[in-house]
């Protein structure tokens, strides 16, 4: 190969690098090889077939394209499997259900695609997005993430086995166990690694019964390093699934490989689920993750218009936040939403259509914060009386208090300006404007108040 060439692939290389960051370069890029230009046709190689079908489905386009500004002559690329073959002593292990045929770009296929070995693929694909480096931690999740973390890291040991995560719909399980195995793919590429629904276990178990192929199927599931089995709950009750699960998991435990299992409930409260099965599933660490709080859901909603590079007015990250309060998935749906409308129209997102694009979802997320609420909180938490609320005493010692209440009424719940003013004595909507504006402004250098006001929220939110 001449030096030009090698010149042309570390551009190509630099430029992945800037745009894809380090750590996405550094997962999935970083290993591969240019193995020649022949007659303007580039192959380059990667260690693994999982490493190889996932750049390919990924970063194909882009690779591409860089190699055509590069060097005008290239016309394709493809890129094929080489083991590393020191490292594993020439017998490389790699995801299991893959074989090491080489394909050309064109026919990529999805990410772990069932191959021509007449067994299909027992492994579900790994959402590329699905990464610890867009997973955002917060109070609610950093057990979960710290133990996901830990097992990624691992190596050869087992922290614990199983870990069990659980949590409620649309909280991050199965981001954080796609996140596992984007981690140990690119750590311990020799590893095996297994992730599938439950269902889908289900589903492979039926079809071997059905074709006489259990042997095999023991086999496959047995004979990994990493078992992922997410939604758990859904064998529950389908007995002589639940029977093989038992089986496959202690065979993977007495041979000390890791198991993560992802569930809607801790183990305890599986119910349908043998009672063998519920007390085996807890022996491990259960982590779970809980509903999320006001700071995570901004620091989501930050990180994606970060990641998708788009500007949007931080107060209506901060709307979203306060209001779509069920979980990840809907606060991503929203903003989806809100972004694909204003593009839509071509007009820039405002709270106006934010509030109105959404308006279905907001009415189902209200948290349904009573006015009357707020105001019992902020009276205990300045001790002054309920009825302080809404007498006209303008001593400071309650009007400030009162102005607070009026200000968390505007920020928490949805009642306007005249309603709230209504609730507070029948003032006029004027005054509560003026307390809301009072309350801003005096945060801005009151430490304590804004603190107070913080906590306040937090707890009339939980
Ligand atoms: P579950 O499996 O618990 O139902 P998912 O893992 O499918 O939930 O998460 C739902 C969506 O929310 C996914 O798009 C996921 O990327 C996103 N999500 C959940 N938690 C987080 C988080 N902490 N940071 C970033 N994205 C998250
Ligand atoms: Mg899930």
């Amino acid at each position: 190969m001449t030096p030009a060439s090698h010149d042309s692939w570390g551009r190509v290389r630099d430029r992945l690098r800037a745009e894809f960051g380090d750590a996405t370069f550094n997962s999935w890029l970083k290993n591969i090889e240019l193995e020649k230009i022949d007659n303007g046709h580039v192959s380059m190689t990667l260690p693994t077939r999982f490493l190889r079908d996932w750049v390919i489905n990924n970063y194909a386009n882009r690779i591409r394209q860089l190699w055509c500004t590069e060097d005008t002559k290239v016309q394709s690329i493809d890129i094929q499997v080489k083991p590393l073959d020191k490292k594993n002593g020439g017998t490389r292990k790699a995801i299991i259900g893959l074989g090491e045929v080489t394909a050309p770009f064109e026919a990529a296929k999805p990410v772990v695609a069932e191959t021509a070995s007449p067994q299909p693929s027992l492994m579900a694909p790994l959402d590329p997005r699905f990464t610890f480096e867009n997973f955002v931690v917060g109070k609610s999740n950093e057990l979960a993430h710290a133990a996901a973390r830990r097992v990624s890291d691992a190596g050869d040991s087992v922290p614990f086995n199983p870990l069990y995560l659980y949590g409620g719909v649309g909280l991050g399980k199965t981001h954080l166990m796609h996140a596992i195995g984007h981690a140990i793919a690119a750590n311990s590429p020799e590893k095996k690694v297994l992730y599938l629904s439950a269902e889908k276990f289900m589903y492979r178990f039926i079809r071997a019964l059905r074709f006489k192929d259990t042997m095999n199927f023991k086999d496959q599931f047995r004979s990994v390093d990493v078992l992922m089995i997410d939604d758990v709950q859904f064998i529950a009750g389908k007995d002589s699934t639940q029977e093989e699960f038992f089986h496959t998991f202690n065979a993977l435990v007495d041979q000390n490989h890791q198991i993560i299992i992802s569930g809607d409930r801790s183990p305890t409260d599986l119910e349908g689920m043998e009672e063998r099965m519920r007390s085996r599933l807890g022996w491990g660490l259960v982590a779970d993750i809980h509903p999320t709080d006001y700071e995570l859901r901004l620091g989501i909603l930050q990180s994606k218009v970060e990641q998708a590079k788009i500007t949007i007015e931080s107060r209506i990250l901060e709307f979203l936040a306060h209001r779509i309060t069920s979980n990840v998935r809907e606060l991503e749906g929203a903003l989806n939403r809100v972004l694909a409308y204003s593009d839509l129209v071509g007009r820039s997102v405002t709270l106006e259509s934010t509030q109105e694009v959404l308006r279905d979802l907001l009415r189902a997320n209200d948290r349904r914060i009573t006015i009357e609420e707020i105001q019992k909180r902020v009276a205990e938490h300045f001790n002054i009386r309920m009825s302080d609320m809404h007498s006209a005493r303008r001593a400071r010692a309650v009007a400030r208090p009162r102005q607070v209440a009026m200000y968390l009424a505007k920020h928490l719940t949805t009642r306007s300006l005249p309603e709230i003013g209504r609730k507070f004595g029948g003032r006029d909507h004027t005054t509560v404007m003026h307390a809301v504006r009072k309350i801003d402004e005096l945060c801005e250098n009151d430490l304590s108040l804004s603190e107070d006001i913080e906590l306040l929220k937090r707890m009339l939110e939980d």
